[in-house]
């Protein structure tokens, strides 16, 4: 089925567990990691064009910061879309920015993920979630996690998803940084940080497993990693008094999310998470703070567009 106007909400995503090994000869990361996705979203409306023209437009906390060219990563996937199926048809896609750019949180993972889903249903292809994270693999190694959310195991480059258990809800609360981290710089300075020959294969934690399948917050603070964690740290030290504040405000745990510079912090409840959010927020540590539950599904079509 085709329409000619589709709106789907993709959300954020944090690592749980972030286990990096020795770089591949090409260059990648082998990574095992536990994603979870989070309710912070960036919505894509698609809208069809009768050429094959692809155009993006941005707008909301984060658009600034986005390209609005032909590398942006809602295009990328627009634009593979037409190439492999050989689609005659265009779209105008606008993304409304919740998800801090650079910031960890695969925001521009998920708009691609997205678009994906937006132009499946928009250019009536019906792909099957299989064939749609296949084409996801290719655009970005968090793409595929971000078609399916939830809690999930990544392996490969962290494009190898599969479905992980998790009980109950989590209370996370976010410190958005000022200005971005790139992820190629940060795994550059953990190459430089470690002596590459004492490097293990990465491996999830079965504590992680085991603390998500139990569904209490405290078990799951204590089983959090993060290799990235130390490099990014390294290139913005000042993030250090970030985290440790979380704590000192009664956060069961703080850790950069993903490749930084965002700051993540576990909250035993919802009240708690609420307090933490408004301490963060008076503390001028950070340029923003945002709160967020998961898991939570992947990209999912709206049943009516949001308006502006
Ligand atoms: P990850 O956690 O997947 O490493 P990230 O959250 O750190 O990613 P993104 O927000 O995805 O980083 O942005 C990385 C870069 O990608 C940005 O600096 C931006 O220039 C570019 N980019 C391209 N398309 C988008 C998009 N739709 N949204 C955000 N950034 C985009």
């Amino acid at each position: 089925m085709s329409a000619h106007q589709v709106t789907v909400r993709a959300p954020a995503k944090i690592n749980l567990g972030l286990s990096v090994g020795p770089p591949r000869p090409d260059g990648f990361h082998p990574l095992a990691t536990v994603y979870q996705a989070v309710a912070l979203y960036d919505d894509v409306t698609a809208t069809l064009r009768d050429d094959s023209d692809v155009t993006v437009e941005v707008f909301g906390d984060f658009a600034a910061d986005v390209p609005t060219d032909s590398t942006n990563l809602a295009v990328k996937a627009a634009r593979v879309l037409q190439a492999e199926y050989d689609v005659e048809e265009g779209v105008d896609l606008v993304i409304r920015k919740t998800i801090p750019v650079a910031g960890g949180m695969a925001g521009g993972s998920t708009d691609a993920a997205a678009t994906l889903v937006a132009c499946n249903r928009l250019w009536g292809l019906g792909l099957t979630q299989p064939e749609l994270q296949h084409l996801a693999a290719d655009l970005g190694s968090d793409v595929p996690f971000c078609l399916v959310g939830h809690t999930a195991l990544g392996r490969g480059r962290g494009e190898q998803v599969t479905e992980v258990m998790s009980r109950g809800t989590f209370h996370w609360v976010f410190a958005i940084a000022e200005g971005g981290l790139s992820t190629p710089a940060v795994f550059r300075e953990l190459d430089r940080l470690r002596p590459l020959r004492r490097v293990e294969p990465p491996e999830v934690h079965p504590e992680l497993l085991t603390a998500l399948l139990s569904g209490q917050p405290a078990a799951l603070a204590v089983a959090l990693s993060n290799d990235m964690q130390a490099a990014a740290l390294s290139l913005r030290p000042e993030l250090s008094a970030t985290l440790q504040f979380g704590l000192d405000q009664g956060a069961l745990a703080a850790m950069i999310s993903g490749s930084g510079p965002t700051c993540l912090f576990l909250a035993a409840d919802s009240r708690r998470a609420v307090d933490l959010a408004v301490e963060l927020a008076e503390s001028g540590l950070c340029r923003m703070v945002r709160q967020a539950e998961g898991p939570v599904p992947g990209a999912r079509i709206l049943p009516a567009p949001i308006p502006r």
